[in-house]
């Protein structure tokens, strides 16, 4: 079996403050000084990018620094917007897409979102592509449907190769701040079904390769079961990322979780 490292994102979303931001990367950086397995990320507000830059930098952590989101255009007449060039001059590795609340609260659409996919991917960046379900969408049977056209459009464009440099993040928009998670099994078969897409797309080797978080509701309680699923290779937390300690447990079962299957 393809052995991939599993890697979690903590999404702050909009909140913290200059001091929560300060404290609660210190406390990230500090509680996972001697965890290794795992590839963690922090996606602190855009304000806040440089004073996370600078923590993880004076500590020498190898945590990567996350951006929530880019606008595709290189430069112009996009008032407040922030382009993928600014984004690396911050120290930016790593641009979330698609998450569910630019979808559904913000109203991108899928060509939207492949327009960020590939300026992220084409300036060398690393992107996490956010796909899932909303409840309806779930009710009416049509998960597969969906994330399969989300992942259609998304990837258009998006050469195989680009692809290493890519994670997808299965996140039920049913799931996402609600305290209500999908079932290992649930989520395990959203993830098999998004693997076996990918592999139609690229190929058997490159879809086994891809990395496939799991995000929703997922909190130290619920991760290391998810986590233990052949097809789910860490998580993107939201909620939970905002207590270091929380976070911490949950990379930590990662990481646990990868040395399970070695
Ligand atoms: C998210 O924002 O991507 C997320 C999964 O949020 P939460 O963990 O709070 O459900």
């Amino acid at each position: 079996m393809t052995q991939r490292k599993p890697i979690v994102g903590g999404n702050w979303k909009m909140n913290t403050n200059r001091g929560v931001a300060s404290e609660l990367s210190r406390g990230v950086v500090d509680g996972l000084l001697h965890t290794d397995g795992v590839e963690t990320v922090l996606f602190p507000p855009f304000p806040y990018l440089l004073l996370v830059r600078s923590i993880l930098r004076d500590r020498g952590s190898s945590i990567k620094l996350g951006a929530q989101d880019a606008y595709p255009q290189p430069d112009g007449a996009f008032t407040g917007e922030v382009s993928i060039a600014m984004l690396k001059d911050c120290g930016v590795q790593i641009v979330l897409c698609g998450h569910s609340e630019r979808r559904h609260v913000l109203g991108e659409k899928d060509e939207f979102i492949n327009a960020k996919v590939r300026a992220v991917l084409e300036a060398g960046l690393e992107c996490i592509l956010c796909v899932g379900e909303t409840l309806d969408e779930r009710l009416a049977g049509h998960q597969d449907i969906v994330t399969t056209r989300q992942l259609k459009t998304a990837l258009a464009e998006i050469p195989g190769d680009w692809l290493a440099r890519l994670t997808i993040a299965y996140e039920p928009v049913w799931a996402i701040g609600t305290g209500k998670v999908a079932t290992p099994d649930d989520a395990q078969a959203a993830h098999k079904q998004i693997r076996e897409f990918v592999g139609h797309l690229y190929g058997g080797e490159i879809a086994s390769r891809v990395r496939i978080q799991y995000g929703g509701s997922l909190k130290p309680g619920n991760a290391a079961d998810l986590f233990a699923q052949d097809d789910i290779d860490g998580g993107l937390i939201g909620g939970a990322s905002l207590s270091a300690g929380d976070f911490v447990t949950i990379c930590k079962a990662a990481a646990a979780s990868a040395r399970a299957r070695r």
